[in-house]
């Protein structure tokens, strides 16, 4: 299988550079051992660094760049000297607007090898998170400003169409991975104009999709049953606000945020998708070259499944898990003291025996 990619890198600040080198390293060795890939990259400084010398997070013309990729394998952007709003709508926003990425796929995959509360549990499903539209609106104001009766006023946009096509992405996304259950997350009973429109929306995607079975459960219980029993979910869609929650909680479930991947996607494929760790740019222990760069290499590996290389997709995730049981190399996160470089290599390491 011959394929050709263009690929834009955007480390971003932090320990994003450090973690996407790594990445960057495990993509390269693809190259290098399966003739078939060929990868081009091309590496773009924006950040806050670019922000503090000129003003902005990235060049007026960045997303007329990016657009010519197959791909954006995205660091983490944030740092102390810029505000967190300019850092955010700089530079990710645009591209996700821009670029239609309006479904956020994050994996909660316990891995083997990983010590948690979870350990030993066949924990294996994904969010799909509805990445446009939802709760996080900028529709509704305040009134009476400073008085005791101010009043402030958040609209939800909930659309038909936005979250058919959630919907459909999450199905699909069963169907072909060969799930039989797609969970939505809802809150129908207190919420009940937007939330209701969710659940029948869903419903009527659902069916389409006979041999998918659908359950709907109340945001509050489901977190609840995120602990309780994450063994027994496949594919779980959720509008913006309750799909962030779940994601953080997953994370979490799944041993933590220098593990978890996640992808900005573009189902159509008109636009270029993004791939990043959920984790941001960590400035507590940022320059120390102890940054786990698993959620990193793992979105690399998102990217290429994205891409039609599932196979090199999980020969990755496979020497991820490899590492993590014999646990000879384990970053701080993961209560050992290895380096980023380090954990990277030993990656690649079984990533060559594997190839
Ligand atoms: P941002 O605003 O950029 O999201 P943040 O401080 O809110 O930054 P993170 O940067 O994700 O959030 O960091 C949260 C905590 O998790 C920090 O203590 C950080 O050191 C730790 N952390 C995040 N990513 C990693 C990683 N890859 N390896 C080890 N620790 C990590
Ligand atoms: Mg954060």
């Amino acid at each position: 299988m011959m394929t050709s990619h263009r690929i834009a890198v955007l480390p971003g600040d932090g320990i994003g550079q450090e973690v996407m080198k790594e990445a960057v390293e495990v993509l390269e060795l693809l190259k290098k051992l399966d003739p078939s890939i060929r990868i081009e990259f091309d590496t773009f400084g924006w950040g806050s660094e670019y922000y503090l010398e000129h003003g902005k997070m990235m060049p007026d013309d960045a997303l007329d760049k990016l657009k010519k990729y197959d791909a954006i394998l995205f660091g983490a952007i944030g740092d102390k000297r810029v505000p967190d709003d300019v850092t955010v709508w700089g530079l990710i926003m645009p591209i996700r607007k821009k670029f239609k990425q309006y479904i956020n796929l994050r994996p909660v995959k316990l891995l083997k090898g990983v010590s948690c509360r979870f350990t030993g549990e066949d924990i294996d499903f994904v969010i799909v998170r509805e990445n446009a539209e939802g709760e996080y609106s900028n529709s509704g104001g305040r009134l009476y400003q400073g008085l005791d009766q101010e009043i402030a006023v958040q609209n939800t946009i909930i659309t038909r169409a936005g979250t058919k096509k959630a919907a459909r992405f999450a199905f699909e996304y069963a169907e072909k991975h060969g799930k039989g259950t797609v969970t939505s997350a809802t809150k129908s009973n207190a919420i009940i104009h937007s939330m209701k429109l969710w659940d029948e929306t869903v419903r009527e995607v659902g069916q389409e999709f006979q041999a998918i079975n659908l359950q709907s459960y109340y945001i509050d219980a489901l977190a609840a049953y995120f602990v309780l029993k994450p063994e027994e979910f496949e594919v779980v869609v959720a509008s913006n606000l309750f799909g962030d929650i779940l994601s953080d909680l997953g994370s979490a479930v799944a041993g933590g945020l220098g593990l978890s991947p996640s992808a900005n996607l573009n189902p159509e494929g008109d636009f270029p998708s993004m791939f990043e760790p959920v984790h941001g740019s960590a400035p507590d222990i940022a320059g120390k070259g102890i940054a786990n760069p698993i959620a990193q290499i793992w979105s690399a590996a998102l990217m290429l499944e994205h891409l039609g290389r599932a196979d090199l997709a999980a020969v990755i995730l496979e020497s991820i898990e490899e590492v993590l049981v014999q646990k000879e190399v384990q970053t701080p996160d993961l209560g050992g003291n290895s380096t980023t470089s380090e954990m990277g290599s030993a990656i690649r390491d079984i990533i060559q025996q594997l190839l």
